[in-house]
């Protein structure tokens, strides 16, 4: 203890490193039993020694019996505990099991890998620091692969081992491991995972598990076992946000009054400020208390009672946090939902959610797409099936507290009950509060249709109605562009309005930031006022960097994708700069501005824009030119004058 006390004195980060996080490693195994899982981790506890005498005996003799490995022990019996364990129905037919080696503590939640088992895998994965995905080598990546793998990465598993096993099956040979290799870097790379190791080994014969193999000598990458004892997960904790859930108010005298929980991330030490929410109260820390005493420190993990300086009214769902990272509250909630539930989920069942920060009734308001398991894209959904993973609006009945998933896992999950059968039906990751594009008008609301029929207005003015959106950097010539357009169809005689985005921000949007957030608001109050113009029988130009190609997607679908025409305006990166009077650039380059695209913060170009307009080697009138082609070619603008 002594020893403890000093290094945290002098290095918390060691302290951390030695007290749980370099020691204990949570595991996530999935795959089949075909896929050799039960033999993979029989082998695993076989090979480091970890299997005690009279059970690798009695191990033996079963072997004998059931005759399939010759005189070998067959190691998958080893899983049949868990399968005793599973028929129980313990923690949602996920298995749980631990070994230690010198170096580490594991925990292993083993769960089934078939598709009906989706939801046990979400639940052993919410815990999970590292995800072993297995693979046949002869079958290399399946659909079960890639639904392994993204779920791992939708619940934030930022290291993934690839094992590909039954090496012994393809004669070792390296070229099929190569291309089993190529195969999972490519799901790897679209999920955005970005620690993933892939080894190839057999489970059966033990090359590479604990074992370096002697017969795959063209592998020189640590064996499994080696891998897991030394993967460095340390930087996956978040020492700077506070975040300590509190599960219970504890009063067992009248001199005493403490808040018990679990400290989910941050640093807690007494004398600190802490921030409660929802009430917002501030107050100090006067102690932290554990079964073993008062301690000087707590850190991700451990649980603790706090007591504060000041009497402060803090109950179950409630958050204490640090001043300098308040989390986000809001009622409406983008989040990803994996179904869980036989009936299906429709838009507008109401539901109970349940998070570390209380519960609230919620409304599935909208499915926003489905994910395609095998094909990874979004597809559309009006309902959500069973084992089902898609993006979704949650309109709660109070203002959550929560970060986002991929910030604290604690503070950004959820589950969702069915009120009446008390059953969790969803887990879910919160993305981020829900936007405008996702809030759905009341449906109490009239529509005060005009008059004047469309024929009408595109008789009066000439013209059909239709918006250009100009994307591009900072630089890249969108506002010139966009006026001298505005110009040239003013005098062909047409009727129309020029939405410039950072104008905007003179009044409409004067409430906005630069956050991709704002970014993408700034977005929709533009396309909505082009959908207003539209139905007047205007053309609208909308000069916006919109550097997000969903959200832009999302405009072109209010619009209506026949009437939205999306020009690319694009120039080098040394042109955009040299342009850029303003000096955006420059001050994202001295880390002033958190919020340039294409600098400090991302743009994704459009795949396929309507038009791709290099200004760099296009005059300002070709540009000009080539948008009226474009429009006229959509027969927007009619006989022209
Ligand atoms: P953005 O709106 O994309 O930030 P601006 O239109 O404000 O860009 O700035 C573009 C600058 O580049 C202007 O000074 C403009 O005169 C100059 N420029 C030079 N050639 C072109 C071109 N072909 N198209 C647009 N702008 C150009």
């Amino acid at each position: 203890m002594a020893h403890a006390s000093e290094l945290i004195a002098t290095d918390i980060e060691a302290y951390l490193a030695e007290h749980e996080h370099k020691d204990l490693l949570r595991l996530l195994t999935c795959g089949s039993v075909d896929d050799g899982k039960s033999t993979l981790i029989g082998r695993l506890l076989h090979d480091a020694g970890l299997i005690y005498e009279d059970h690798l005996r009695a191990l033996e003799a079963d072997s004998v019996l059931s005759g399939t490995t010759g005189d070998q022990p067959d190691l998958a019996l080893l899983m049949d505990g868990l399968k005793a364990e599973r028929e129980q129905g313990i923690t949602i037919d996920v298995a749980y099991r631990y070994f230690s080696t010198r170096r580490r503590k594991f925990i292993v939640a083993d769960t089934p890998g078939h598709v009906q088992y989706t939801r046990n895998m979400v639940t052993g994965a919410s815990t999970a620091q590292l995800a072993i995905i297995l693979l046949d080598a002869r079958q290399g990546v399946l659909d079960q692969t890639r639904r392994h793998a993204t779920i791992a990465a939708l619940l934030g598993i930022r290291h993934v081992v690839a094992v590909v096993n039954k090496m012994d099956l393809m004669g070792w040979s390296q070229d099929r491991f190569v291309e089993v290799v190529d195969e999972f870097a490519e799901v790897a790379d679209r999920l955005g995972i970005v620690d993933a190791y892939v080894l190839p080994i057999s489970a059966l014969t033990g090359d590479n598990v604990v074992e370096r193999s002697q017969r795959m000598p063209w592998f020189d990458g640590p064996p499994l076992l080696e891998h897991l004892e030394t993967v460095d997960v340390t930087a996956d904790v978040d020492l700077q946000r506070v975040r300590f859930p509190v599960q219970l108010a504890v009063r067992p005298d009248h001199g005493f009054r403490g808040f018990a929980g679990t400290l989910a991330s941050g640093v807690l030490r007494p004398g600190a400020e802490i921030v409660a929410v929802p009430s917002g109260m501030r107050s100090r820390i006067d102690r932290l208390v554990t079964f073993d005493g008062d301690v000087e420190v707590a850190v991700p993990g451990d649980a603790v009672t706090v007591v504060l300086a000041d009497e402060i009214d803090l109950s179950r769902g409630d958050l204490m946090v640090d001043p300098a990272h308040l989390p986000e509250r809001a009622h409406d909630l983008d989040v990803t939902l994996v179904w869980m539930a036989e009936p299906p989920a429709y838009p507008g069942r109401q539901l109970l959610l349940q998070s570390v920060t209380g519960t609230a009734n919620a409304s599935l308001s909208a499915i926003l797409h489905r994910m395609d398991i095998t094909t990874l894209d979004a597809v559309p959904a009006d309902r959500l099936e069973l084992n089902e993973v898609a993006r979704c609006t949650l309109t709660c009945d109070r203002r959550l507290a929560f970060d986002a998933y991929e910030v604290n896992a604690t503070t950004g999950s959820f589950i969702l009950i069915d009120r009446l059968t008390n059953v969790t039906v969803a887990a879910g990751m919160i993305r981020d509060s829900a936007t405008g594009w996702d809030a759905q008008p009341s449906d109490t609301i009239a529509h005060h249709r005009s008059k004047i029929t469309s024929s009408e207005r595109a008789a009066r003015f000439g013209q059909r109605p239709a918006t250009v959106l100009l994307t591009g950097m900072t630089g890249a010539g969108k506002t010139t562009i966009a006026r001298s357009l505005e110009r040239r169809l003013f005098d062909l005689g047409h009727t129309l309005l020029r939405l410039d985005g950072e104008n905007l921000r003179l009044g409409l949007s004067r409430d906005l930031g630069f956050s991709n957030a704002d970014r993408s608001e700034n977005l929709r109050r533009a396309t909505e006022i082009a959908v207003l113009a539209g139905r007047q029988g205007l053309l609208t130009i909308i000069a916006m960097q919109s550097p997000d190609a969903e959200v832009r997607e999302r405009a072109r679908q209010l619009i209506g994708p026949e009437r939205f025409i999306e020009v690319l305006v694009d120039a080098p990166e040394h042109i955009r700069r040299e342009r850029d009077l303003d000096g955006r650039y420059a001050a994202a380059d001295r880390g002033e501005n958190p919020y340039v695209p294409g600098v400090t913060s991302p743009y994704e170009p459009p795949d396929r824009p309507d038009l791709h307009l290099d200004t760099s080697v296009l005059t300002v009138s070709d540009c000009v030119e080539r948008i009226l082609d474009t429009l006229r070619g959509r027969g927007v603008l009619g006989d022209e004058r």
